[in-house]
């Protein structure tokens, strides 16, 4: 390893010019920096094709023949656009430049064979290839160019003529200088079950294929490399926190439980929550501290699995916490809580950050004594101060916000860590799911409560917004209420965004004859809450709002959604929001409000909700369409190294395969402490001393 850590000053060709660019534009420092950059995409540049093969629609290509003529046009004062008319026989094609044309005239004879290579694209009917790479034909031999690596570089490299050929030349220099073949980091008996390439061969070929099928094999074994150290840490830490933290056994279900089960619930439970329930009970009898998420759709009933969990906890003589993100929420989660608990003896507080004052210092108190039993919060409890005399449950609601490094902030609140149960509406795509929560048990509440009609889901055009007027109108006739949602109010933009208080305006005239609420993020929370209340007590008809209305709120009548400027809303927003509908006995909609100008994912994103009420289906195009970068939770996750060449959005099968080995390890060797895979143990402490996240290395996983 130790060449590869050298400063990349040291490698020919680069200056210390390039060594400031590499390390500001990418992050490269080093020699193993620029092995590890990358190529993003490869053209096959063995294969010549005929001219008359040529469409407009191609990725790159390359063509072998000779220029017939130059043509010269002007276009402005001293700029010129220069066409060379170049044909192989079987058909003619313009070559163009727009700038450099002098040279080109200069430097390329008509009547010599030229290897042409660039994208072609078509004006005015005839095929072009606009500053195409031009070599002379008999100095390549393109059979041996192989397939040819592009990599990202930024306009400011470009300007410094650090381009994706100037990468392929130093990453090339970089590999002939390791003489020595580069240390394997997977052991052989993966390597040979997996039928995996070796490193020094996955990585030389991955700058330097031979042809699509080593560049293939060499992928597949750096992809898997990259999430096979991911699994292997999470599942490291896992296992050592299950090693280090006994978790508090709650062998007794008592009288709280039994009550609320028997006397106050309403309704029997669904399969799938006595399912989560019996799993949550063998969780807190086993001796180990629960860590488990629990997914399931909107309105599937998660919160009183939490509440039975939380009652399980007092039960037994432990306090219990719910955090929700938002203070709306909590709120909501307090009420609902209380309808659940009324007549029983326990004490339910909140805490959020507008309780202050006495009010606040009484809570705290009754924390510190015991006496208040159920806490219900914002994260914000968390980060306080707040001491709990036996905190033994912790809830935490609607978190793809709540990574591990939050999560690892509850074990300071008490001697022993507090059970914990992830609840998440946002269904997570497995092959996620194991990377984000990869270090906790999964529970899935896959059946809604009986009775739910699935929410009607329809595309409209803001052109026909008033036949859209005239079936809520109805709608409100017969009872119901609705929701109208706007994206956020954004003061600097300038577009055609209709925002909430045009659209609350226009709203306004065109339902004289009912009541609306209007709430948004931006109001005073008394106000929004007024505002809210009055709509769950039915005053109003419609609430205009913007997404702060996305999660918890719960109003059963309401029946009708409708989004306006759909577009502007990624996949599980629209879903979310969707949830809010569809609560009561009443067949509801979802309405969701375009203009006529929908890009290719908007329509994808569109159809999707039209087509499907199922989160996890939803969840994977999500996935698909976005990217998993840019999922919330990701970054905050602390799991993930920085995945430079897998995607987990592609690459599912080979995070199983990656999750499967990494397990088998652990089970074999849970100490990490045999020789027989020492060479795991020594990368894994490497990658993570790399790692820009230092979570890792605060908690001492790996002493
Ligand atoms: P989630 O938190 O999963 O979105 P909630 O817990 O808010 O869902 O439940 C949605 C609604 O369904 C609530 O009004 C709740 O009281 C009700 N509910 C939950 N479980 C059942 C059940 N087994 N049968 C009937 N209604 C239920
Ligand atoms: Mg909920």
């Amino acid at each position: 390893m130790e060449i590869l850590s050298q400063d990349i000053k040291f490698l020919p060709g680069v200056g210390p010019n390039r060594q400031k660019m590499l390390s500001q534009e990418l992050g490269i420092e080093t020699f193993g920096d620029l092995l590890e950059y990358y190529p993003y995409k490869y053209v096959d540049r063995s294969k010549v094709y005929q001219i008359r093969e040529l469409t407009g629609d191609m990725p790159f290509i390359q063509v072998v023949g000779r220029i017939l003529s130059f043509e010269t046009f002007d276009m402005g004062p001293r700029k010129e656009r220069v066409v060379a008319h170049f044909s192989d026989g079987t058909g003619v094609i313009d070559l163009v430049w727009f700038n450099g044309g002098k040279y080109v005239k200069q430097n390329y004879r008509p009547g010599r064979d030229y290897l042409v290579f660039g994208k072609p694209g078509v004006f005015q009917n005839r095929i072009q290839i606009q500053h195409p790479d031009m070599d002379e034909a008999e100095k390549v031999d393109t059979t041996a160019m192989g397939m040819q690596p592009y990599y990202n570089t930024t306009e400011k490299m470009k300007k410094g003529g650090l381009n994706s050929r100037a990468l392929e030349r130093l990453t090339k220099t970089l590999l002939e200088k390791l003489k020595e073949p580069l240390a394997e980091t997977i052991t052989t008996d993966i390597l040979a079950s997996r039928h995996l390439m070796g490193r020094d061969e996955a990585l030389r070929t991955i700058h330097y294929p031979q042809n699509a099928r080593l560049l293939e094999k060499a992928r597949v074994r750096m992809k898997f490399e990259e999430l096979f150290y991911v699994q292997l840490n999470i599942l490291r830490y896992a296992s050592d926190q299950r090693r280090k933290y006994r978790g508090y056994i709650f062998n007794r279900i008592g009288p709280l439980f039994n009550t609320f089960y028997q006397v106050n619930l309403p309704f029997s439970l669904t399969n799938a929550q006595k399912r989560v329930m019996h799993e949550i009970r063998k969780d807190t009898c086993s001796g180990r501290q629960m860590n488990r998420l629990l997914q399931g759709d909107v309105g599937s009933g998660k919160t009183l699995v939490a509440l039975m969990a939380m009652l399980i906890a007092l039960d037994n003589g432990y306090q219990a916490c719910i955090m929700a993100p938002t203070e709306i929420l909590a709120e909501q989660h307090l009420k609902t809580i209380q309808d659940f608990l009324r007549d029983m003896p326990i004490r339910v507080e909140l805490l959020t950050g507008i309780v202050k004052g006495k009010k606040r210092q009484e809570v705290l108190d009754g924390l510190l004594s015991g006496d208040v039993q159920i806490l219900v919060g914002t994260h914000a409890v968390i980060e306080d101060t707040v001491q709990f005399a036996r905190l033994g449950m912790v809830v935490v609601d609607e978190q793809h916000r709540f990574g591990v490094a939050q999560r690892a902030k509850l074990w300071s609140k008490s001697e022993q860590p507090p059970h914990v149960l992830v609840m998440t509406a946002t269904p997570i795509p497995r092959t996620l799911a194991m990377t984000l929560y990869g270090d906790l048990d999964v529970s899935v509440i896959d059946e809604l409560p009986p009775g739910r009609k699935p929410v009607q889901t329809t595309h409209v055009f803001d052109a026909r917004i008033t036949l859209l007027y005239e079936g809520i109108r109805r709608q409100i006739r017969e009872g119901r209420q609705v929701y109208m949602v706007f994206p956020l109010i954004e003061e600097s933009e300038k577009s055609d965004l209709k925002n909430l208080e045009q659209g609350f305006e226009v709203l306004r005239q065109a339902f004289p004859e009912f009541r609306l609420s209007k709430v948004h993020g931006k109001m005073k929370p008394k106000d929004k809450e007024e505002e809210m209340e009055r709509f769950v007590k039915g005053e109003t008809q419609i609430l205009v709002a913007t997404t702060v209305i996305e999660v918890g709120v719960n109003v059963p009548n309401a029946s009708v959604m409708v989004i306006f400027d759909a577009q502007r809303f990624g996949l599980s927003q629209l879903h979310q929001l969707r949830g809010r509908v569809g609560r009561g006995a009443d067949q509801s909609y979802c309405i969701l409000v375009t203009n006529y100008k929908l890009s290719d994912d908007t329509r994808k994103r569109i159809d999707i909700m039209c087509e499907t009420n199922d989160g996890f289906r939803i969840a994977e195009a999500d996935l698909k369409l976005r990217g998993p970068g840019d999922l919330e939770g990701t970054q905050q996750s602390g799991m993930a190294f920085d995945l430079k060449i897998a995607d987990i959005a592609r690459d599912g099968q080979l995070v199983q395969m990656a999750r499967d080995e990494a397990q088998r390890i652990i089970d074999e060797d849970p100490t990490c402490q045999s020789t027989k895979y020492q060479l795991l143990w020594n990368r894994l402490k490497e990658l993570r001393k790399d790692d820009s996240n230092a979570l890792w290395d605060n908690w001492g996983v790996i002493s």
